[in-house]
């Protein structure tokens, strides 16, 4: 298969577009016509992988860091970085990278833990600003079916769990074609009415291209006549972290005991507000920016990774943090691709790694 086919699906699952500016994802070695038999998924690409993809005879690598966040000037082996990308090169090996793209929606990197750790109706805990448009449309009464569809198939008209939203009003247009126009409908030189209506869509900022062009196409006139009005709704798939409830508050003690047994990990944590848990926040990987918002919904505990000694402070007597650390925390998200690899691909090789990139050890 060319990578190409499951790149598509990937962007489309995690639109690359809604990664973080300091973010690297997408593809970072290989051609989109790169052949493979399979795809190796892992946290971190490091060299060991690599010699697994060698070894499993797999020309595609899917994770979640990229190995290159920043400009390489050199390619001589000498750092750990330069030596994957050298030894991946060698061997027609290419390496995908679904990082912060897939922490911001709603079915990604937290929904994970959110399910692991019981919580079934979980909602982004920091909802993306700007993410959201509306478009407007106007268009013949006859037309109105083909291009709703074109917009809805072009990512148009998602609002949560619900597809296909539009809203309808009936008018009349008038224009006057003049010279050098090629009506469908009317005469150069004299104005024309025509019944139509305005279909107004919600389209998240990384769909606007794909919608506009869809929607000429499905547009009958020489000229489409529409809007794009920029909305402040949160918009609620896309965002960091998550938050929701337990079916049942349980004791602070049997939730800890619970998340050490989910991560399989040693907790640091600060003492807990409430005797019981039934709030949760969470956010895999490094989270600490999001406290204030886990805060702000009144989350009984905050479970991320990679706080620092004094921003533990911040707790400050009002909500309890737990750190499982930054793989630990993540570990789940080498499941949630292949899993979702292999639901598009069902006859595909989907292997996920069997080396530990941790490098943090534990004594
Ligand atoms: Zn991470």
């Amino acid at each position: 298969m060319r990578i190409e086919k499951i790149i598509k699906a990937l962007e489309e699952w995690a639109p690359p577009a809604l990664q973080e500016s300091y973010d690297n994802s997408g593809l970072i070695v290989g051609a989109l016509d790169w052949e493979t038999d399979g795809v190796l998924v892992a946290l971190d690409c490091l060299e060991s992988v690599v010699d697994e993809a060698i070894q499993k005879n797999v020309h595609c690598i899917i994770v979640h860091h990229p190995i290159v966040f920043s400009g390489l000037k050199r390619f001589n082996g000498r750092t750990y970085i330069e030596r994957v990308i050298m030894k991946a090169i060698k061997h027609h090996i290419a390496i995908y990278a679904i990082h912060t793209n897939l922490d911001n929606v709603l079915w990604g990197v937290n929904a994970k833990i959110m399910s692991l750790l019981g919580v079934s109706n979980h909602k982004v805990l920091s909802p993306m600003p700007d993410a959201l448009y509306k478009f407007q449309v106007y268009v013949p009464v006859d037309a109105r079916e083909l291009l709703a569809e074109s917009v809805f198939t072009a990512g148009g008209g998602k609002v949560s769990a619900y597809e296909e939203c539009s809203f309808t009003t009936s008018g009349v247009g008038t224009f006057k074609p003049t010279q050098g126009t090629n009506p469908v409908v009317g005469k150069i030189g004299s104005r024309e009415e025509v019944e139509e209506v305005k279909l107004e869509f919600i389209v998240p900022n990384f769909a606007k291209f794909a919608v506009e062009r869809a929607a000429r196409a499905a547009h009958p006139y020489e000229e489409m006549a529409f809007e794009w009005i920029k909305i402040s709704n949160n918009a609620t798939d896309y965002g960091a972290g998550a938050f929701g409830d337990l079916e049942e508050s349980i004791a602070f003690d049997a939730f800890l005991a619970h998340v050490k047994t989910t991560f399989g990990t040693t907790i640091r944590y600060t003492k807990p507000v409430a005797k019981d848990v039934r709030t949760v926040a969470v956010c895999g990987g490094s989270g600490s920016f999001l406290l204030g918002a886990a805060k702000a919904v009144k989350a009984d505990v905050f479970l991320t990774a990679d706080y620092k000694y004094h921003q533990f402070f911040d707790a400050d007597g009002t909500i309890a943090i737990l750190d499982v650390g930054h793989f630990e925390s993540e570990q789940f998200t080498i499941g949630l691709i292949a899993e979702f690899i292999e639901k598009k691909f069902p006859k595909f090789a989907v292997l996920t790694t069997e080396v530990n990139t941790n490098p943090i050890q534990y004594y």
